[in-house]
């Protein structure tokens, strides 16, 4: 076999080959920072995924699973690595070993198949919008699960606060405004069900900066919860169904949930078919939000109007680590003025959302989000603004629960807000 043969063959397991141990990564971990605990950081991960590939640890092995479990595959570790160790990669190829001889644990399947059937989920997420307008889930928040699940519910509403002067009613674009190019909306499961909101807003910024947003019909869920659960056939499956839906041309594919975006730009990787198959075409057609925004010179969207507000960026972990994106959020914000950022120590570390990780790890989650949510209420921010829908959830969730009176949303809700305030839309 030749060595490049032998890689491929390899998987994901491939990419941990790097690692030199010198442990720059430890202090970039949320987990290793909760517990201290070596077999909780990468380095002692990556130790333990090799030996499970090496055949020296058994797939049953508890410590093993135990471990791996509890990493929040939010990838904090690879911008730090200097030998390039693509983490993810591993963890992925891991998990899928792991999942062959025990399965999914139920209830991350069965969350999977609610979240994510069509017509199951439609239903789940239609009753979460009524239970959401009841208001009831706001009054009940608290720490206990349930309690907690209600408050990630309550942090999906639109953002409403007289106060800043924001609404997020439907609206239409001032049709004066030139729209020269074209980008396909990717709506998703959690998003569509439960932040519909956010794609309107997104339909409207994308207008004003010049995209006409097309709907494209018989489009899926983006595969991340399942490649994250170790169920990469699954994965690929609506990959491939995504790839089908949105192939009749080669228009931006804008994506404002940064999880689903992280695994749709490595389509190509999930189908290995880089670098001219049909998921690395697809992958490469794939923008965040607040890329597209922020133009392909990167001169930043178009200015608005005025927001006098203090606002924390907290990054999704799987846009800045796993897609790079750090930049074009902060032009979104430079574009609206007097709004201040606030700058948050460790606002780079994950939050404990990690997909279904906070329903399935809820000790480490919530470990995860303490020690974020005590540096967010020394800084005080009136917002916290973040583009992932577990992150917004999460942290909505949080600073509820720890009695922390700043509330949550997506960044191109506050660009829309300052849009609607410069008379942008009709
Ligand atoms: S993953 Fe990278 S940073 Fe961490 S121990 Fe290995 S080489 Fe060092
Ligand atoms: S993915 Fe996140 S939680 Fe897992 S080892 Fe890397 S930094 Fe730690």
């Amino acid at each position: 076999m030749t060595e490049e043969r032998e890689l491929v063959g390899r998987g994901g397991f491939a990419g941990l080959d790097a690692c030199v141990h010198c442990g720059f990564c430890l202090q970039a971990c949320p987990t290793f920072l909760a517990t201290g605990d070596e077999a909780d950081s990468p380095r002692g991960r990556i130790e333990l995924m090799r030996a499970l590939e090496r055949g020296d640890l058994a797939a049953t092995d508890d410590a093993l699973n135990f471990h791996l479990d509890r990493c929040l595959g939010c990838r904090g570790c690879e911008p730090v690595c200097p030998s390039g160790v693509h983490y993810g990669h591993g963890l992925e190829a891991a998990r899928a070993r792991l999942t062959e001889t025990r399965g999914v644990p139920r209830l991350a399947r069965a969350a999977l198949w609610f979240l994510t059937t069509p017509g199951v989920s439609a239903v789940v997420y239609w009753f979460g919008r009524i239970l959401r307008a009841t208001g009831l889930p706001r009054l009940f928040v608290g720490w206990s699960r349930l309690r907690f699940a209600m408050g990630m519910l309550a942090a999906t509403r639109p953002m409403r606060n007289a106060k800043f002067g924001m609404r997020n009613e439907k609206a239409g674009v001032n049709s004066a405004f030139p729209v020269p190019h074209s980008a396909l909306l990717f709506r998703g499961c959690v998003m569509q069900g439960l932040f519909s909101h956010v794609h309107d807003a997104t339909i409207r910024t994308l207008s004003v900066n010049g995209y006409q947003v097309r709907e494209i019909p018989g489009q899926v869920c983006c595969g991340a919860l399942h490649a994250h659960a170790g169920l990469p056939d699954e994965a690929r499956a609506l990959a491939r169904a995504n790839i089908a839906a949105f192939s009749d041309c080669d228009d931006p594919i804008v994506v404002n949930s940064a999880g689903c975006g992280a695994l749709m730009k490595e389509y190509g990787r999930l189908l290995d078919d880089a670098p001219v198959g049909p998921g690395q075409r697809f992958a490469e057609r794939v923008r965040d939000v607040t890329e597209l925004l922020a133009g392909d010179g990167g001169g930043g969207p178009v200015p608005a109007a005025p927001l006098d507000l203090h606002v924390a960026y907290d990054p999704p972990c799987h846009l800045l680590h796993a897609q790079g994106v750090a930049v074009p959020p902060l032009k979104l914000f430079a574009a609206i003025p007097l709004l201040e950022l606030v700058q948050v120590p460790g606002a780079a570390e994950c939050c404990g959302s990690a997909g279904l990780f906070t329903l399935l790890e809820p000790e480490m989650s919530r470990a995860v989000l303490a020690a974020k949510l005590e540096r967010l209420r020394e800084a005080a921010p009136q917002v916290v603004a973040t583009g992932n829908p577990g992150c917004l959830m999460q942290l909505g969730a949080g600073l509820a629960s720890a009695g922390i009176p700043a509330e949550v949303c997506h960044p191109v809700e506050l660009l829309d807000a300052a849009y609607r305030a410069a008379g942008r839309y009709e």
